[in-house]
């Protein structure tokens, strides 16, 4: 086993979660409508079982949404999830139609287990993750694996640590599929339902590290933890995104980004950034620039009455705020 960030390890770690280990991956949220009521769901309950589309924390509206999003992230591989992918087949192959255009990576989650017909429709997606709904009847998933292998994609198994299933990993051996194992991760939407079951929580997650060895017989074997997800892939995603923003930003260790925000009469606050050449960037309520701006232009700009702050956010798509300091 090879031991790597945050508890993680793995005997064989598939192309699409190496991308993740990167921060290359965007996850697209293809719909939250699904068929099934997992107790351990991680949805939210503000998307499950509405149709809605997202790429990563942008809500996409048409095409262009999504290539803004795969271009400020630079991604090189998408996850196609859900809600339950398969119930949208016709949008997921418009999407892994651009994705594949872009010589991207594809992944994609279902807990259906799809018919060769189907599957056939999705041979352009390079990996396929099956995920029997609370590990029940893992032998339906037998043969969409072998089809799936049969027709060029990497398959396998994705399944939280919730208990063990030795047929799990028997199909797994016998199929040459892989395993991912994932910590239980604990969120708004399923505390209740964990805690019922009598599992132990600990921070945000639970922890379930003997049934973890159990699934180590699989031959090709990876196990996420919980905090993996924040240490290596959020914040390098972010690190990625920051990178991609104008070089006035300053970047953080943690990957947000530092800059001067202006607020009140944008057309005005243009006018005087122009005149000292300074570059910004301008939003529909603020403009951004360098939080080194120059205390004579600082003061230019205040003395016109515009509000001027330091903030610290995320540079994902919502902008999210960690900090804002008035100056
Ligand atoms: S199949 Fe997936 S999306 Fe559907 S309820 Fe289960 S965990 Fe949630």
């Amino acid at each position: 086993m090879r031991r790597i960030e945050a508890g993680s390890y793995y005997s064989y770690l598939p192309e699409g979660c190496k991308l993740c280990r990167k921060g290359a991956k965007l996850v697209l949220f293809v719909t939250g409508l699904c068929n099934n009521r997992c107790f351990y769901c991680p949805v939210s309950k503000a998307k499950f079982g509405s149709d809605v589309i997202y790429a990563n924390e942008r809500e996409v509206k048409s095409a262009k949404d999504f290539l803004e999003e795969a271009d400020l992230m630079g991604a090189e591989g998408i996850a196609v999830t859900g809600g339950e992918p398969l119930l949208k087949l016709e949008r997921v192959r418009e999407f892994v139609s651009i994705a594949k255009k872009l010589d991207m990576h594809v992944h994609l989650y279902t807990a259906i287990p799809a018919d060769e017909e189907k599957l056939r429709k999705l041979s352009a997606v390079d990996e396929i993750r099956f995920h029997p709904p609370e590990l029940m009847n893992p032998d339906a998933y037998v043969e969409p694996i072998k089809t799936s292998k049969k027709l060029g994609m990497d398959a396998g198994f994705e399944i939280p640590a919730v208990r063990f299933e030795k047929r799990i990993v028997e199909i797994v051996n016998e199929t040459d599929a892989f395993l991912n194992v994932n910590q239980l991760e604990v969120s708004e939407s399923n505390w209740k339902h964990v805690v019922e079951r009598g599992y132990r929580v600990k921070d945000y997650y639970v922890e379930n590290q003997d049934v973890v060895r159990e699934y180590e017989k699989a031959n090709k074997f990876h196990y996420c933890s919980a905090r993996f997800k924040d240490v290596a892939q959020f914040r390098r995603r972010l690190i990625r995104m920051a990178m991609n923003h104008p070089e006035f930003y300053a970047v953080t260790r943690d990957g947000t980004i530092i800059c001067c925000r202006i607020e009140g009469d944008l057309d005005l606050a243009e006018r005087i950034l122009s005149k000292w050449e300074v570059e910004y960037l301008r939003f529909e309520e603020y403009i951004e620039t360098s939080p080194d701006i120059e205390v004579e232009i600082r003061e230019a700009l205040k003395s016109e009455g515009l509000k001027l702050s330091l903030v610290e956010r995320y540079p994902t798509s919502n902008r999210l705020v960690v900090e804002l300091t008035e100056i």
